[in-house]
């Protein structure tokens, strides 16, 4: 592997990264705090290719190889947490399945659509209230055959974007008896009568990503909806998992990187004892410490991504990156916060807000444990 970006790479991240210092960071604070999705910045970014990352061009997208497309998304979670996971959410989640599994006809309908920046955007709906890391055994909603048509009943939990999504991606349960083979992804538009989307969930952080519980009753979509096979909705999804587990490691990055640059800003103009706390060792070990760990998760994370685009497997290596890279983020937003003191713990420092954004990205995707799950099982495969 080529440890150097590429050309077009590196041209990628400085117009990403202007994109991003100008139309999101900016509002990354008033986002924040009035829980109003960023669209203002959201219609820009259909023409630059940021809502087709994982689309190829002929339905729309901008196709670009997976280092770009976690580079994208590090550039956005060092502008904004909220935009950043809506849009990861947006391209790892809802639009993945259709670019990997769907149809053709789906694909044509729906791909171009949700990624132009001109419509909403895509959601994917895996969690209940009674199913998070269980999928298989937990999943409870329900879709049965009626004439051409599936109709769904059941309740979603956590579904990121659904109020400003074209679409859900739901995982249902199609086989009563239960399995591995038992569950399927279907396309459900959210103008489906039948579907009713709660209000936004009071979270802890990420207040500009719309979160909400979903419910079926009775909603009815063609036969067609189905994306992949009937019964392949497990082995789906969790292949749609890794991609997105490249997404959450990436926007990580970018929330330590956001942190760790205030935090150094900081250091240098805070005076304490007559001099800049920068000029005091336990301030520069910390600096020292997040510029290490925030490169050394850059370079798992592309590591992921490049057996990505090599179509090789990359399930444990996403993993650990997801796994690294959120903790780290974690450690490193914690740090930024004490070397501001008493105000890194204010809402008028950034740092407060990208500490609780940081927050959620051990736990969406896949938890941490869930992570040391997969990573465990692979190193135990092999001895
Ligand atoms: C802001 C936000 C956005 C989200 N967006 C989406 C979305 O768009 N779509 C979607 O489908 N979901 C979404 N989720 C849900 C998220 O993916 C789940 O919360 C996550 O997968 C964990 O599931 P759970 O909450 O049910 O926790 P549980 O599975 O109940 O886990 C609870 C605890 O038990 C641990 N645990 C569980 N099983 C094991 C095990 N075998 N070994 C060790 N420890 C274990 C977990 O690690 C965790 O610490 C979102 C959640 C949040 C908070």
């Amino acid at each position: 592997m080529n440890f150097d970006l590429n050309e077009e790479q590196k041209i990628w991240r400085k117009t990403v990264h202007e994109f991003v210092a100008k139309e999101v960071q900016p509002k990354a604070h008033e986002v924040d705090a009035t829980s109003e999705f960023n669209w203002e910045a959201t219609r820009k970014m259909g023409p630059l290719g940021l809502l087709g990352l994982n689309i190829p061009e002929a339905y729309g997208g901008s196709g670009v190889d997976a280092i770009s497309a976690a580079i994208a998304l590090e550039e956005l979670g060092w502008g904004c947490g909220s935009t950043a996971l809506a849009i990861a959410a947006h391209n790892g989640l809802g639009t993945t399945p259709l670019v990997l599994f769907g149809s053709e006809s789906l694909k044509s309908k729906w791909l171009s659509l949700v990624s132009s920046g001109k419509n909403k955007l895509a959601a994917l709906s895996l969690t209940e209230p009674g199913a998070g890391s269980d999928l298989q055994g937990g999943v409870v909603t329900k879709a049965v055959k009626e004439g051409n048509e599936w109709v769904i009943n059941g309740a979603k939990m956590w579904c990121t974007n659904a109020s400003i999504a074209e679409y859900i991606i739901t995982l249902v349960r199609t086989d009563a008896k239960g399995g591995s083979r038992s569950l399927s992804q279907i396309l459900v538009p959210t103008n489906t009568p039948g579907l009713r989307i709660g209000p936004a969930e009071k979270k802890m952080g990420l207040h500009g990503s719309p979160t909400h519980a979903v419910t079926y009753e009775d909603a009815r979509v063609p036969l067609g909806n189905l994306v992949g096979e009937e019964g392949k909705g497990l082995q789906q999804t969790l292949s749609i998992l890794d991609g997105g587990r490249i997404g959450i490691g990436a926007i990580s990055i970018g929330l330590a990187q956001a942190a760790f640059e205030r935090a150094v800003n900081y250091a240098r103009e805070r005076k304490a004892f007559g001099k800049p706390i920068a000029d005091q060792q336990a301030i520069q070990w910390m600096l020292a410490d997040a510029a290490t760990e925030i490169e050394l998760a850059r370079t798992m994370l592309y590591k992921a991504a490049w057996l990505k685009e090599q179509g090789r497997n990359y399930n444990k290596e996403a993993a650990m990156a997801k796994m690294f890279a959120t903790e780290m983020a974690e450690r490193v937003c914690r740090n930024a916060i004490q070397i501001h003191g008493g105000y890194g713990y204010s809402s008028e420092y950034p740092v407060e807000r990208i500490y609780r954004d940081a927050r959620l990205m051990t736990i969406g995707e896949g938890t941490s444990e869930i992570q040391r799950l997969v990573i465990a099982r692979h190193v135990l495969a092999s001895e």
